[in-house]
């Protein structure tokens, strides 16, 4: 280890930044974070620095620097363009044993000033050392979408806890059990959701109660249309800490892997005409799971409250009292349009867009179809692939032209994605000809011409 990783309190504390351009403007950003009062000297200065510097605390000296400067100050940062001088600068603070950092220049630093992830009160620092801050930089980028932001608002919650559970729970390895149970369970999963306010009362009542036990929770969570790097953090997150895990068809194994590798899996299907477990039952095993205390993953396919059942699932919860939270996916509609380059509104084409259920009961139509047939708008149906002849058929019946452009996209965003376009006179031919694939989704609208120009290459 080539630097020892500390962290420094600086606040109210005079620091000495010598150079007055955009590199003294990062700095100097750093350092008001940390709330220090910065001493800048330099000939000419950046009007951000100027802004930067208003308040009183903080001073500007516009000439030259001079020996004198390190009077009193606790570190020195070198950020001009003159090699000698910030030579001279680092010799001088070194002499008096200050630490100094001379601005990318590593063999003239005390310290460096790592990349940062800030949740403050949580901070996650990364150096290469000097080596290549752009590697550390990466890496940062990478921490980044690790770390919840919820995490800074947790750290302050149990902060403020910590003397209170310290003296409730003398001893250590039960204390860091409880810390444990509270950091994966409910409490911690409430403030990530932003719920302040619950996740406080969850936390008294933990308090209240150290000995009680986890009580289960429910997470809804939508896993986007098929391509994993459509997932939000927080499904990642709860896929990942997840007890038990209940999926259906529509979860692609790929997605499926990235839970947490010893979550119990459990199919409950739903395939057209093979609904493999019934609605009820589902909700029900939901609810038992998390009587037993587990923490429960019910993870479908695009957004659990888009043609996804996701309230009769809530509602059963909501009764029982059980702690639930969903999380929003990208619904098959979005995901499958920018795949095909298929833009659902668009000035010129069309003002609006409905979602249509295409699963039509016994074969009958029972959708409202001369409310569906109006101009300048966006018709996406979900589940239409059997009753697609219907639907191009109704269509046409109640005015809309036979030449009206239609897509129907299989296993959209997943790298098995296929589009098939045509007219509402057309396509139904073309897809009995083809060996299509569920999922498929169906738009249609004037839209669908900007397929061809905007698909990508
Ligand atoms: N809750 C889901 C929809 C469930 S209904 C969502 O928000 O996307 C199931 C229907 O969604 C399928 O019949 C199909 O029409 C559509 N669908 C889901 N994923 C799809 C995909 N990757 N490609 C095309 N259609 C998809």
């Amino acid at each position: 280890m080539h630097y020892l990783p500390i962290f420094l309190r600086i606040q109210d504390r005079p620091v000495l930044v010598v150079g007055g351009g955009q590199v003294a403007v990062r700095k100097v950003t750093m350092l008001l974070r940390a709330d220090a009062h910065v001493r800048l000297v330099a000939e000419n200065v950046d009007p951000a620095l100027t802004r930067l510097l208003e308040g009183a605390e903080h001073t500007i000296a516009t000439r030259s620097f001079e020996e004198r400067d390190l009077d009193g100050v606790t570190l020195v940062i070198a950020a001009t363009d003159n090699e000698d001088l910030n030579q001279h600068i680092y010799e001088l603070a070194h002499a008096r044993h200050l630490p100094v950092n001379v601005v990318d220049n590593p063999g003239l630093c005390d310290f460096i000033f790592p990349s940062i992830v800030d949740r403050s009160p949580v901070v996650v620092a990364v150096s290469s050392s000097g080596q290549s801050p752009m590697l550390a930089r990466l890496l940062r980028a990478r921490l980044e979408t690790f770390i919840p932001s919820g995490y800074g608002r947790l750290a302050s919650l149990l902060g403020e806890a910590r003397n209170k559970v310290k003296a409730l729970i003398p001893d250590m390895g039960v204390r860091m059990r409880f810390w444990e149970k509270l950091l994966n369970g409910p409490v911690a999963e409430q403030m990530m959701a932003g719920k302040e306010s619950e996740a406080e009362q969850l936390l008294d009542e933990a308090l209240a109660d150290v000995d009680a036990d986890v009580q289960g929770e429910v997470y809804l969570v939508g896993a986007g249309p098929g391509d994993p790097d459509l997932l939000t953090f927080r499904a990642l997150r709860l896929m990942q800490q997840a007890d038990v895990v209940l999926y259906d068809r529509l979860v692609t194994e790929e997605i499926l892997n990235m839970c947490r590798q010893d979550a119990e899996r459990i199919h409950v299907g739903k395939q057209r005409k093979q609904h493999t477990m019934p609605q009820q039952d589902i909700s029900r095993m939901l609810v038992d799971l998390a009587q037993q205390g587990k923490r429960v993953l019910r993870l479908k396919g695009g957004d659990p409250f888009i043609f996804g059942r996701g309230g009769e699932e809530i509602a059963e919860l909501a009764a029982h009292r059980i702690p639930f939270q969903v999380v929003p996916g990208i619904t098959a509609a979005s995901g499958c349009a920018s795949y095909a380059g298929i833009p659902l509104t668009h000035r010129d084409h069309s003002q609006s867009v409905r979602f249509v259920t295409g699963h039509l009961k016994d074969d009958t139509c029972d959708l409202n179809w001369p409310n569906l047939v109006q101009d300048s708008q966006t018709l996406v149906f979900y589940m239409g692939l059997v009753s697609l002849p219907i639907i191009c058929e109704e269509l046409i019946r109640h005015g809309m032209t036979r030449d009206k452009p239609i897509a129907l996209i299989q296993q959209g965003t997943t790298p098995h994605q296929q589009v098939y376009t045509g007219t509402l006179a057309t396509l139904p031919g073309i897809i009995a000809r083809s060996d299509v694939k569920a999922p498929t989704l169906i738009i249609v609208g004037d839209v669908v011409k900007l397929h061809d120009t905007l698909k990508w290459q």
